[in-house]
């Protein structure tokens, strides 16, 4: 599967359109939150086991879409505004996401 459709909405969510015609909509946060990346995975098991309160920081840049770049013909790489830019998703994960997180 791979989307043929990607947009930005309201400014804080993506949109995905798939080949298949499933469509769905979350929030940049929650895509963030779920980046697939050694770092960011690292993290979120620091944050529970050792640091519950500093990884809870607000950085509203974290969260801002800066670009999204294909990567081959599978995954594509999303660019953070706090300049984060190791985040492949493959369209596997990134179908895992949207399902899992979508707005309703
Ligand atoms: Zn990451």
């Amino acid at each position: 599967m791979e989307p043929i459709e990607i947009k930005r909405v309201d400014n804080d969510k993506l949109f995905i359109k798939w080949l298949d015609g499933l469509s769905s909509t979350v929030t940049l946060k929650d895509l963030r939150d779920n980046c697939p990346c050694a770092s960011c995975q690292g993290e979120q098991v620091g944050f529970k086991k050792f640091e519950p309160v500093k990884l809870e920081v607000h950085n509203p840049a974290k969260y801002e879409l800066k670009s999204i770049e294909p990567v081959g013909n599978y995954a594509i790489r999303i660019i953070w505004g706090d300049g984060h830019d190791t985040g492949i998703y493959s369209f596997e994960h990134l179908r895992f996401v949207m399902e899992k997180f979508a707005i309703k």
